[in-house]
């Protein structure tokens, strides 16, 4: 496929100026961009696009082109453009949004400030997923005066002290020669414009704090502390940029009896000494409804059986995990007389008469000591 000549790509003469190059981008980036159009191909438009401008904004590579073409001056000399020197949309797109070294140009477009929230979610929900809504406090893109922060009908006006540009250089003779410092123009706050008359909705901050509801998927298998980027739900762009995005952090709290490690769930499970010793058996809870369990006879505490795939499925899609049942044999503590009597008639045909822990021992112990 041949390339577009940049030129056409933009939708600028071959004698635009700078101004317009950067005017006829900022519309087809936005327009473009893959997390405001999800049409199929936007994507390579995008890039393209971007392509385009980052040769045409820079006066020697836009000269270059302007005699070369394409192919560049020699084999390879140029290869710069859309070949292996050029990292993707995303770069560019940072570097020209992102308030990046390049450009420091107040009026430039600026993604905005991406935002986290953290939601608290149950076991089975994490296990599962779930649709879900949240509402989250956010500042949205004045309607009255579309984010200018000037009354309606009004523009603000570019700055006198700084030309526009939000800095002002101040050259200073030191010893060492001639020096240039740079400072953040204190007239605009290196806005590189005023707001004449404010728009009275947001009080010229050109955004508005509202509460916003959210859709959100809650993917199956997510775990404690894993995040979900949520594409252009952040803080809206600066200067026409896209918004930013947001993160939503899970907190999955616990469960009474299940404890889950990676896509593993853990179950502790009591028995009685007649079941392990005798074995039985057993109606086991998993997240997926109840599973039969053998217990084989003369099973100890602290056995562990696997049920097979009844864990997490994992969240990328990487298998399922197992449930883990681990043995508890649990002592009784109440026993009735005769409970007692034939668990000393166990112990007796055992052949191990255990010293119990009642007046017969004391008096046994004291026996001794007399002598007797
Ligand atoms: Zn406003
Ligand atoms: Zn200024």
């Amino acid at each position: 496929m041949s390339k577009r000549d940049y030129y056409e790509v933009l939708g600028v003469s071959k004698t635009a100026s700078q101004d317009e190059i950067k005017k006829a981008y900022r519309k087809l980036s936005k327009q473009y961009h893959p997390d405001i159009n999800k049409e199929p191909g936007a994507d390579e438009k995008f890039k393209e696009i971007a392509e385009a401008y980052e040769v045409l904004s820079d006066q020697n590579k836009r000269a270059q082109y302007d005699q070369f073409g394409h192919e560049g001056p020699s084999q390879g000399g140029f290869g710069g453009f859309g070949g292996s020197g050029f990292g993707g949309f995303e770069d560019i797109f940072s570097s020209f949004f992102g308030g990046g070294s390049r450009r420091q140009d107040p009026n430039a477009p600026r993604k905005g400030d991406d935002l986290q929230y953290r939601m608290n979610i149950s076991f089975e929900d994490a296990v599962f997923g779930k649709q879900t809504e949240i509402e989250i406090p956010k500042d949205e893109t004045c309607d009255t005066c579309k984010g200018s922060g000037a009354k309606p009908g009004t523009n603000p006006k570019t700055c006198t002290t700084c030309s526009g540009t939000g800095q002002i250089n101040q050259t200073v003779e030191t010893p060492f020669g001639r020096m240039v410092n740079r400072r953040t123009c204190s007239t605009c706050r290196g806005n590189g414009k005023i707001i004449v008359e404010k728009c009275s909705t947001c009080h010229g901050a050109g955004t508005v704090q509202k509460r916003k509801k959210i859709k959100v998927t809650i993917p199956a298998g997510v775990d404690d502390g894993q995040q979900l980027r949520v594409s252009g739900q952040g803080e809206p762009g600066i200067n026409g940029g896209p918004a930013g995005d947001l993160y939503i952090v899970f907190n999955v709290k616990e469960h009474p009896y299940f404890e889950r490690d990676g896509d593993d769930i853990y179950y502790e499970l009591k028995l009685t000494f007649p079941q392990a010793a005798l074995g039985d058996e057993i109606e086991v809870p998993t997240v997926h409804g109840k599973v039969k369990l053998k217990i084989p006879a003369g099973t100890q505490s602290g056995a562990q059986f696997r049920i097979k795939d009844k864990g997490v499925k994992n969240v990328h899609g990487y298998g399922t995990g197992h449930q883990y049942v681990i043995v508890k044999v649990v002592t009784p503590t109440k026993l009735t007389e005769k409970q007692k009597q034939l668990l000393r008639d166990f112990a007796e045909i055992s052949g191990d008469i255990p010293e119990e822990q009642s007046s017969s021992l004391f008096d046994k112990i004291k026996k001794t000591f007399k002598g007797e």
